[in-house]
């Protein structure tokens, strides 16, 4: 595979995700950070979308519900580098019918290179960096070449 560098901007599109015993979490852990994120593009899944407005004000735009394929939306997002960063509290101790797609969500995020936090004090970290409010390089696979190669 060959890689490329591209920009991520310093406003971040960020994709906000829980499972359902994790939506308390993040709707505490996004009234916390209530001001930094209000600086961003929000995205979220369907329900999750809901409980973050309740609990921050915050207002996502929001993709399907989860297991009706909203994970797989955020995945073809993140694909199409219209997404920056994840912060996915999937839950540890449940299993989900929608288990496939969030592994699948958690693989494109790998494969693209975006930041991804699971769990709150990852999270923390995250919106702790300064690279949070300002453009960076980062790596992504170069897929103009990936093609060429491929047809070669
Ligand atoms: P939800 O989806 O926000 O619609 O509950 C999240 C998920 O289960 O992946």
């Amino acid at each position: 595979m060959h890689y490329k560098h591209i920009k991520a901007p310093a406003t971040k599109r960020i994709a906000l995700v829980a499972h359902d015993h994790m939506k308390p979490i993040l709707a505490d852990w996004c009234a916390t950070h209530q001001e930094k994120l209000a600086r961003h593009e929000l995205w979220s899944t369907g329900t999750t979308g809901n409980i973050v407005k309740q609990g921050s004000g915050l207002t996502p735009q929001r993709f399907l519900s989860g297991p009706m394929g909203g994970d797989q939306q955020i995945g073809a997002y993140i694909a199409e580098q219209k997404l920056d960063m994840l912060i996915f509290f999937w839950d540890p101790l449940a299993s989900m019918p929608h288990d496939p797609d969030v592994k699948a969500l958690l693989r494109i995020a790998a494969v693209w290179n975006i930041p991804v936090a699971c769990n709150p004090s990852s999270a923390d970290l995250l919106i702790a960096s300064p690279l949070l409010d300002e453009s960076y390089s980062y790596r992504v696979p170069d897929y103009e070449a990936y093609e060429t190669h491929r047809n070669e």
